[in-house]
């Protein structure tokens, strides 16, 4: 009966508010960007995993290849606010990485933050969002308040990898450095040159609020 109640609601949401594909334009069901049609092009990577035990990051975790549907999508979600983009994607995760994910044991999620007055003018983090459908999916919670950045960067869009570094360095700051954790999953929209993540998980280990720091983004454009 429940079951009956949530899709004769989620139909009446659906007819009230109809959702049209990014894509092609027709109407969409379950509130998704995306039609079934055009949802057969967003396609898991055949490697989901990459090791880097020596790094600060020691594993990092990319279930989508770049194309250029997941890159729109993407985009969508960070300037358009198209925020049902993540509750989209975790419907492609393939089993293989849920399971492989909750092996992990993370004591947190943590979801790079935004600059408070990035985040004011966006109205919410991307990041947030994706480690929010990732948190039900594999039943570990988000903390958001662990990590803060403690200046505004411009966006990195239009540098190099070594102004990358630069611009994001020493930005970080722990706001509890009494934690004491094992395993930390850092969440980000995209994994470009993988400085800002970088620089989050050097100032969470030499914190030493945790043993370990792992990454998973959405996707990771080819260099
Ligand atoms: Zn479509």
């Amino acid at each position: 009966m429940l079951k009956f109640k949530q899709f004769f609601l989620s139909s009446l949401i659906d007819f009230c508010f109809p959702n049209f594909c990014v894509f092609c334009g027709i109407k969409t069901f379950n509130h998704f960007p995306v039609c079934n049609p055009c949802s057969t092009k967003i396609k898991p990577q055949s490697k989901l995993i990459t090791e880097n035990p020596n790094g600060f990051i020691s594993k990092t975790w990319i279930p989508f290849e770049f194309t250029e549907e997941v890159s729109t999508l993407i985009h969508l979600l960070k300037y358009s606010e198209v925020t049902s983009v993540p509750k989209f994607f975790i419907t492609f995760f393939p089993e293989e990485l849920v399971s492989l994910l909750k092996n992990e044991d993370f004591d947190v999620l943590l979801p790079v933050p935004l600059h408070a007055v990035k985040q004011r003018e966006r109205s919410y983090n991307q990041s947030e969002l994706i480690a929010d459908q990732l948190s039900h999916l594999i039943n570990v919670k988000i903390a958001t308040k662990i990590l803060k950045r403690k200046r505004y960067t411009e966006t990195q869009t239009k540098l190099d990898k070594k102004q990358r570094e630069q611009n994001v360095k020493n930005v970080f700051e722990v706001s509890d450095k009494t934690l004491s954790l094992n395993k930390i999953l850092l969440v980000d929209d995209v994994c470009t040159t993988g400085s800002t993540t970088n620089e989050c998980a050097k100032t969470l280990l030499e914190t030493k609020i945790c043993k370990e720091v792992q990454l998973f983004a959405l996707a990771k454009p080819k260099n």
